[in-house]
């Protein structure tokens, strides 16, 4: 069997096209405000990117760059700015923030006002996607869905496991699959017998940062493959958490690194400004 290839890239330009449709027709063009401290050169390239999807989908983009000796203070300072500017419909830090900032990074997070936290990061948006609540799904995990859902539309009943339990990813994914009615499990750093356990999944959705963790013989026949992993090689080229090359061999779907999840973070990222900008 060879798997059919998830093609995020073609996925999130569909769904940017129909937030710019979405954008198009309302009176007031949609802002996101987007805060970066400091100078890490990856998170300038993130920003960069984010801005021009932005607005490519003509919505207005705010950007306010700070020093990287910025202290906790004049950020919260800012946040409470855009926090009160209506014309501000959505608010991104750029994470990480400076490393002596790290251990302010939660509060500053949580300052954010619930409505307009893009990212799905606060206590309030994590709480509704507990309960099942509307709320600000966060983009990743949100984009990862809508990749499965492209491949089989009725996930009840399927076994899904997801390997790394971040705030940022694994605990929001596995969430969403339990609401798609999915039997979840939550595999992590102290999971015993992973290979085995991953083989249950019908769907299986890696996020932890090691190149090429999962193997063939941890994949069940026909499962739908999730990628999430970032890994750069020495060589600069991106690999994911998945051995790509063998486990399309017999995988049903999955998805390319890079050209899977990675475009779609983006593209969720407007469609929740989109949903700010409606429900404001
Ligand atoms: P993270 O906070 O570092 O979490 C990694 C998770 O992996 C942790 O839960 C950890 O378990 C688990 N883990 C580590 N080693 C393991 C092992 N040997 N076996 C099983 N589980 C193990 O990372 P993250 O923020 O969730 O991101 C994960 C990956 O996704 C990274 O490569 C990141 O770059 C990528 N990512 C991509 C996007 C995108 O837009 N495509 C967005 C976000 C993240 P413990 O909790 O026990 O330590």
């Amino acid at each position: 069997m060879t798997a059919t290839v998830i093609d995020g890239k073609t996925i999130a330009a569909q769904l940017r096209q129909s937030i710019a449709d979405s954008v198009s027709r309302l009176e007031t063009k949609p802002g996101l405000a987007v805060i970066l401290v400091g100078d890490d050169p990856a998170s300038h390239v993130y920003v960069k990117n984010k801005i021009k999807a932005t607005e490519e989908v003509g919505m207005r983009s705010i950007e306010h760059r700070m020093p990287a000796d910025a202290t906790a203070d004049q950020i919260a300072k800012m946040i409470d700015q855009l926090n009160s500017d209506a014309s501000v419909n959505g608010i991104l830090m750029q994470l990480p923030l400076p490393d002596h900032l790290s251990r302010d990074q939660e509060s500053l997070v949580q300052r954010i006002l619930p409505e307009k936290d893009v990212d799905g990061l606060t206590v309030a948006n994590a709480g509704k996607l507990l309960l099942g609540l509307p709320g600000l799904v966060p983009c990743t995990p949100q984009g990862s869905l809508r990749l499965i859902k492209s491949v089989k539309e009725n996930l009840a009943g399927l076994e899904a496991v997801v390997i790394g339990r971040s705030n940022l990813f694994g605990k929001p994914m596995a969430q969403l699959l339990l609401a798609e009615n999915c039997t979840v499990t939550t595999a992590h750093s102290k999971t015993r017998n992973l290979a085995e356990v991953c083989k249950r999944a019908d769907i299986l959705v890696a996020a932890v940062g090691r190149t090429e963790m999962v193997k063939t013989d941890w994949v069940k026949p026909g499962a739908i493959v999730i990628d999430v992993g970032i890994n750069r090689q020495e060589n600069g080229k991106l690999k994911g958490d998945v051995d790509y090359n063998a486990v399309s061999e017999i995988a049903g779907a999955i998805t390319p690194v890079p050209g899977g999840v990675g475009p779609m973070t983006i593209a969720c990222l407007l469609a929740n400004t989109l949903k700010t900008a409606q429900q404001s």
